[in-house]
């Protein structure tokens, strides 16, 4: 069967009543190119082991059992069970598990699944919760490679560099952890039901150690958030507003490691933030 195919997958859906949850970000693939080229770009052989979000039908999974030594798929609508188990057989190397993603172990369940194997992901991401999803995929640090299909809005996001409209903390957070890149664009033409919005196909590698040092990687994050939380404001009153630090501490510091003391958080680097998260992390509490 060809489950790229619109008249195949709309009969296949017909005759197990499968209605599609807005929801539950439920946009399925209708163009054979994207989720070969999708798992192409995975870098996949048999000593990968493949956690998939949201395989719905099967179109991407079934690309990622031919290339992966296993594929562990993890989907949360029950009604998608009596389809898989139709288009799945014969795809012996692959596991599905019916639940939230979000709500999973994944250092247990990589560790159960992927023995001896490079653990990587590979999805197209349901859009309602593609944040959440990614933080709690870095999060868990297991992931050698993470492959993604995302709203173009949201890759131009993880992508961004500093002193842009699209970067922010979230941009900060992913970047600290890998490295990114957007790979290719899918047009909406390319799904069931027509997604509002263009997406992007992004990859972000895990990187082995953060690219820039810092002592307390906890407050580099708690500079950024105030930052990003007042992007407007100047950071003097950016981390007076988010972290209460008086303006005037916040001046020196900044003078201190040769930032113009009215600069907003928006035009620096992780390298920047590093440098004044570190100078404000020496100061003498009688400064505070
Ligand atoms: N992989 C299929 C494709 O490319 O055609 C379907 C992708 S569709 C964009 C997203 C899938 O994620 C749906 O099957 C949806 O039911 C599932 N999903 C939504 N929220 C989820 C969650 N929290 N955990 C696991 N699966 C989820």
């Amino acid at each position: 069967m060809n489950l790229t195919d619109y008249n195949e997958i709309r009969s296949l859906l017909a005759r197990h009543g499968f209605r599609f949850s807005k929801s539950l970000g439920q946009n399925f693939l209708t163009a054979a190119w994207v989720p070969e080229r999708i798992a192409e770009e995975a870098g996949l052989d048999e000593t990968v082991g493949v956690l998939e979000v949201g395989p719905g039908i099967g179109c991407l999974t079934e690309q990622l059992s031919k290339r992966a030594g296993r594929v562990l798929s993890v989907e949360l609508d029950p009604s998608l069970r009596p389809i898989l188990a139709e288009t799945l057989t014969g795809c012996e190397n692959v596991e599905v598990l019916f639940g939230d993603v979000l709500k999973q172990d994944l250092p247990a369940l990589v560790s159960e699944c992927f023995p001896g194997l490079t653990p990587v992901v590979c999805a197209n991401l349901p859009y309602n919760v593609t944040s959440p999803v990614l933080t709690a995929l870095i999060e868990s640090g297991c992931f050698a490679r993470i492959t993604v299909m995302i709203q173009r809005e949201v890759a131009k996001r993880i992508c961004a560099r500093p002193n842009t409209s699209d970067y922010g903390a979230f941009t900060l957070f992913v970047q600290w952890h890998c490295e990114t890149e957007i790979l290719f664009d899918v047009p909406p033409s390319c799904f069931v039901p027509q997604p509002k919005v263009t997406s992007s196909v992004i990859r972000l590698t895990r990187r082995e150690k953060p690219p820039v040092a810092v002592a307390d990687e906890a407050l580099l994050f708690k500079v950024i958030r105030a930052a990003f939380n007042q992007r407007r404001k100047t950071l003097v009153n950016a981390l007076n507003a988010g972290l209460g630090l008086p303006k005037e501490v916040t001046e020196k510091v900044l003078i201190s490691r040769g930032f113009d003391p009215k600069i907003r958080g928006e035009v620096l680097d992780l390298g920047g933030f590093a440098k004044i998260t570190d100078e404000i992390h020496s100061l003498d509490h009688a400064d505070l």
